[in-house]
């Protein structure tokens, strides 16, 4: 993935603040670098830490108001699981087809991109009379060691 030049999303992202007249302030970049140097999921309070392992003047209240924006992009997405914190996922810029599966126990979560899932969707919007416009697929399951063990060490990996 290119990290520099138009297309690259943090640049799209630096448009877009600059198309709404807002500033890019030392706090918010460090947040917005951060959050185009991951491929993880991450919650608001991790981007919170993570930003603030680069720079600790980084505030909570920066990260709460700058990933509103983030998400008015579109360059980075709100998951929902059903609970009570929410999941930002960094990646739609790149891979805007992609689904993910979710541990119902320790709430891994990986991605993936399916060929088929992409003809199904078009096969079932054409019958329907509609076009695809975008999709989101989560498949909750077992992971390894959900499976084996019935239990995750890594359970709680997400801040709730
Ligand atoms: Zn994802
Ligand atoms: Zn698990």
């Amino acid at each position: 993935m290119a990290t520099d030049g138009p297309l690259c999303p943090k640049r799209k992202f630096l448009d877009f603040l600059g198309g709404r007249g807002l500033r890019l302030t030392a706090q918010r970049r460090v947040i917005v670098d951060v959050v185009f140097s991951t491929d993880q999921h991450f919650t608001a309070e991790q981007l919170l830490d993570w930003s603030r392992r680069r720079d600790r003047s980084v505030s909570r209240a920066t990260v709460y108001r700058t990933l509103p924006l983030l998400t008015a992009s579109g360059l980075v997405r709100e998951m929902d699981f059903g609970k009570d914190c929410k999941v930002y996922d960094p990646n739609y810029a790149s891979h805007p087809n992609h689904s993910h599966i979710i541990c119902q126990d320790c709430e891994k979560i990986v991605e993936f991109e399916s060929e088929k899932i992409a003809r199904l969707e078009n096969e079932i919007s054409l019958q329907l009379g509609f076009s695809v416009a975008g999709q989101r697929l989560q498949i909750m399951g077992s992971c390894e060691a959900l499976k084996k063990e019935g239990t995750c060490k890594n359970r709680g990996g997400l801040e709730r």
